[in-house]
């Protein structure tokens, strides 16, 4: 089925009937391991062969990649399987030797992203490029920084760009690697709509069995590709072992994902739609007018302990409207995490009005 978002210009010239594919190791191993997997996705719906070479690993004394030696083999890959090739590039001389290596797409991984001074080096590097160069986010979700990055590719006329998300790092520990958070990647597609966006669900998961279920939410997202890592034995890998899947499983995957459109025409479908968001638009409205009675009462309150010369924070209360809103939450068939967060911005909006802060 025909993915019919208004595909970025470089992504149209592929002209494919399914998302953009991009699939290989985490990193080049061996030559032998690299022509492997290549051979064995030839016959896939991948377009890319991707692998690492310079491999940025969070801590030293873990395998950090084969180095320039590597960009041979994707260069034999390349010929013997007709795939394009892509690695990671995060210093010019990274950049040099992969230009010189004929590397089709050069991506920018998420440790580099956070360093607008080597973003800038590296945007240099690439001026005028027609090489597809791909910004993966920041490691921290920092949509600003994302979007400096694309900003400074785009200044220096790389045409063929596009982004990938891979997640977001956090300090508690989540079903996720990388939390997808997944407003920041739209928000991104709205601020840049014509710029491709591809998924790394592997960084994401950390893990194989929640990649499947990532794809098909990217997807739904409008996003426009698929970076999956793929090894021809994942348990042996010599990095990200745990999230890398097998050539078949990769199939399997990308078969049973559901490529949806993007609207349908059928009047029936039209006008049930239009009647549920006019609901939706009079909850809205109901929402805004009833937050607003709420930090009315907040000054209000504001007031009244300015006379007494009373604290703004009182904990107790706080507490008590926590248990309050968590019970009514589980009874509403809300989740607990989401009504939570929800409240925590509108106590500290409500604080700001009590301080006259807004
Ligand atoms: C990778 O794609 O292998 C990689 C190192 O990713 P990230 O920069 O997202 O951690
Ligand atoms: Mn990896």
């Amino acid at each position: 089925m025909k993915n019919d978002k208004n595909l970025g210009s470089w992504l149209e010239k592929f002209n494919l009937e399914h998302p953009f594919i991009m699939a290989g190791p985490c990193s080049a191993e061996t030559e032998e391991q690299v022509l492997k997997i290549a051979h064995q996705l030839k016959n896939t719906d991948a377009n890319v062969l991707r692998a690492g070479i310079w491999k940025p690993r969070t801590r030293p004394g873990n395998f950090e990649g084969v180095g320039a030696l590597g960009l041979k083999w994707l260069q034999k890959a390349k010929q013997e399987t007709g795939l394009l090739t892509a690695t990671e590039v995060a210093n010019t001389t990274h950049v040099k030797l992969a230009l010189e290596h004929d590397i089709d797409v050069l991506w920018i991984g998420a440790r580099t992203t956070v360093s607008p001074f080597v973003v800038q080096e590296l945007a240099d590097a690439l001026e005028g490029t027609d090489k597809i160069v791909l910004i993966k986010n920041p490691v921290n979700p920092d949509l600003a920084l994302w979007l400096g990055a694309v900003e400074r590719f785009y200044s220096k006329n790389i045409k063929n760009l596009g982004v990938i998300h891979r997640g977001f790092s956090t300090y508690e520990k989540t079903t996720y690697r990388n939390n997808p958070q997944w407003q920041i990647p739209i928000e991104l597609q709205n601020k840049f709509p014509d710029l491709p966006l591809i998924c790394d669900p592997s960084h994401i998961a950390g893990r194989r069995d929640i990649i499947a279920d990532i794809c098909q939410t990217a997807l739904d997202l409008n996003f426009n590709g698929l970076m999956i890592e793929t090894h021809h034995t994942p348990d042996k890998a010599w990095s990200d072992a745990q999230q890398q899947i097998t050539v078949d499983d990769l199939k399997t995957i990308l078969s049973d994902l559901k490529i949806k459109k993007t609207t349908d025409l059928d009047n029936e479908y039209c006008k049930q739609l239009k009647n549920l968001r006019t609901k939706i638009d009079l909850i809205d409205h109901q929402l805004i007018k009833s937050l607003s009675e709420r930090m009315k009462i907040a000054e209000e309150i504001g007031r009244v302990k300015k006379e007494r010369n009373v604290k703004i924070l009182q904990n107790t209360r706080w507490r008590e409207i926590i248990d309050k809103i968590t019970q009514e939450a589980d009874q509403n068939n809300l989740s607990t995490e989401f009504i939570l967060n929800l409240y925590k911005v509108i106590h500290q909006e409500s604080i700001n009005h009590q301080l006259n802060r807004k």
